[in-house]
């Protein structure tokens, strides 16, 4: 029998790791508020079973460019079972990653609507939806790994895409672990297309399209569009 290729073994490094982030019950807080938000939903989902556990990350075992999250939302990936699936942030960052040619489709409504990722993985730094979108250190620290595994997993990353301060913060520690250090000297600083080289990667900030962000005009889809765009440049010049 032949060999795997290097995208079938890829692919059945994350379906193993996938089988077993749903079932991680690290964090107390969050195992009681992924549960307890589903027992009372927006009257727009009443009536829908909440997927209530930890969100794996998805998309291309051959990623060159990874977008990170801060975590699930409450009624968006905690309900559907899918990252950024689900939610005003989702819709938001889909039609941008569609604009763009990373995403077959221009929405993420639950898994199963056809969805597919060409040369993109979407991970969040916490797996599980917290109070006011706000995980503790420690709960960071605890869910980390998950993020450590899908790096070294997805060798071929080059660009990492990071959406907010938190996820910023979550990939240079992630990085790290990998054991990719900042070629700077300082700690390279969250900032709106910010770029900084970290090993062989180039880690890319973006603000987090959340409802506050784009709302009030401060990320526009124009704008995040403008980062995916130099995401895929930076990944054709590495
Ligand atoms: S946030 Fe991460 S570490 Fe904590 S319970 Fe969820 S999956 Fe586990």
């Amino acid at each position: 029998m032949a060999a795997p290729s290097a995208t079938e073994e890829r692919r059945r490094r994350l379906s193993e790791l996938l089988a077993t982030v749903v079932l991680c019950r690290r964090c107390p807080r969050l195992v009681a508020w992924r549960e307890e938000v589903a027992l009372d939903p927006p009257r727009r989902h009443r009536g829908e079973a909440y997927w209530r556990r930890p969100v794996p990350g998805m998309g291309d075992p051959d990623a060159r460019i990874m977008v990170v999250g801060l975590a699930p939302a409450a009624q968006g990936g905690n309900r559907t079972g899918r990252v950024f699936t689900g939610d005003r942030s989702g819709d938001f960052l889909f039609a941008a990653l569609h604009a763009i040619g990373l995403a077959t489709q221009a929405t993420s409504v639950a898994p199963g609507d056809g969805l597919r990722l060409s040369g993109l993985y979407v991970a969040a730094v916490n797996r599980c939806c917290p109070p006011d979108n706000r995980p503790t250190p420690e709960e960071r620290e605890n869910c980390l790994p998950y993020l450590v595994h899908e790096l070294r997993i997805l060798s071929r990353v080059r660009v990492v895409v990071a959406l907010g301060a938190f996820a910023w913060d979550g990939a240079l520690r992630a990085l790290a672990s990998v054991g990719y250090r900042p070629a700077e000297a300082r700690r390279p600083i969250f900032g709106h297309g910010t770029e900084a080289r970290v090993g062989p990667v180039t880690l890319l900030g973006c603000f987090h399209p959340s409802q506050q962000n784009t709302f009030t005009g401060k990320l526009t889809p124009a704008m995040l569009e403008a980062v995916l765009a130099r995401a895929v440049e930076l990944d054709g010049a590495a």
